[in-house]
């Protein structure tokens, strides 16, 4: 039997490339806590990213908590149901209240036009996803943001690397948040951060990660102990190394598909959103009724070849049961993002995916 092929694989650099970085830990004893591997890749990423300051935290939905208390979020936050859940849930560990809109029918990001509507006056921010790396409609959001005297926090989970049309997309609103869990482009193995515009913000996030400490005896706010730790800013500086061969060859695999799955009727690449520079994060397609038989067949089918896709995102975030209730989580409220997850696929993606199983893959679309 064939080795099954899933949705995406971790990128690991090579074992023995490791060993000296872990050596230095043996040998420092500093295993946490802001060690030298820790402020090394902040200084790294800061570059590498074309960011100002950086956050590192042990993984992106404890940074989106965060985020949000470092801002002083209350009341109510509009973001999109079009996501991975942790989005919404950062908003309910905080006690908001998530109003969802609806998103764009091309990008499938939170669309501004449906921003307005869903302000009242105790909305206080708008939390939107780059979904799949595509960048959202930045300038929209932050004139909104501007005339209603919000705040905007990025889930930039799945945005590393990306640049929209003026440099890194994480320059956007007041805080975005990345991850980097095994699953995404840039892995930490568990990991995530917070991208901040200046000194004093990163300076309040830095404590509200370590419990609300400021020096050895003063407590200033409730914090949480979101810290990484030295071993997994350790291994971001590994993969930082390898990363731009990485993004080259999931670029080369996007391409393929592109190519390969143009004429498949009732098969539709999405389309990017405009960036100058993508990361080929994910490889989503939507099955359409043209198409001969339902997404959740070809998914199933699939499967049973030993292929692995996944539906991102589908069940919706209002479609579980903490967030059904909600007056915006109705279905009729969300037409396009519902459609979309009754559509959606995303085909493995991932620096070690050979061509043969692109080929395979969309052979296997296209004989359906
Ligand atoms: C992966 C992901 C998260 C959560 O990241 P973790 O680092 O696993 O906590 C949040 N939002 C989105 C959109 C994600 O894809």
């Amino acid at each position: 039997m064939k080795k099954p092929i899933y949705v995406t694989q971790p990128y690991l650099p090579p074992l023995a490339e490791f060993i000296p970085y872990l050596e230095k830990i043996w040998e420092s004893k500093i295993l946490t806590n802001g060690g030298p591997f820790h402020q090394q890749l902040e200084k790294e990423l800061c570059e590498y990213l074309g960011v100002k300051h950086i956050c590192l935290f042990t993984n992106a939905t404890i940074a989106l908590v965060t985020a949000l208390q470092a801002l002083r979020i209350t009341g109510e936050v509009i973001t999109t149901p079009y996501s991975f859940v942790a989005t919404a849930h950062s908003l309910l560990w905080n006690g908001i209240k998530p109003v969802f809109v609806d998103v764009d029918p091309n990008t499938l990001n939170l669309d501004p036009a449906n921003i307005e509507a869903a302000i009242t006056p105790q909305t206080t921010a708008i939390m939107p996803v780059h979904c799949y790396g595509h960048p959202c409609d930045v300038d929209a959001i932050q004139k909104i943001a501007d005339n209603y005297n919000l705040k905007v926090i990025y889930d930039a989970a799945h945005a590393f690397g990306v640049q929209c049309h003026c440099g890194s997309v994480l320059n956007h609103g007041d805080l975005s948040v990345l991850s980097f869990h095994a699953t995404k482009v840039f892995n930490t193995f568990e990991g995530g951060a917070i991208i901040c515009p200046d000194e004093k913000t990163k300076i309040r996030i830095d404590q509200l990660k370590n419990f609300g400490h400021v020096g050895e005896l003063t407590v200033v706010a409730p914090g949480i102990n979101g810290k990484m730790s030295e071993i997994n800013a350790a291994i971001g500086l590994l993969q930082l190394k390898h990363i731009d061969q990485a993004l080259a060859r999931r670029q080369a695999i996007d391409a393929a598909y592109r190519q390969q799955l143009k004429d498949i009727k009732g098969i539709l690449c999405l389309k990017d959103a405009g960036e100058k520079v993508a990361n080929y994060a994910y490889f989503p397609i939507l099955v359409n009724t043209d198409y001969p038989i339902s997404r959740d067949m070809l998914n199933q089918k699939l499967k049973d070849i030993g292929i692995n896709p996944r539906r991102y995102f589908y069940p919706l975030i209002t479609e579980f049961p903490m967030y059904r209730g909600l007056p915006s989580a109705h279905k009729e409220n969300l037409p396009i993002a519902s459609s979309a997850s009754s559509q959606i696929l995303c085909l493995p993606i991932y620096p070690a995916l050979p061509m043969s199983a692109v080929e395979e893959i969309t052979q296997f679309i296209a004989a359906q």
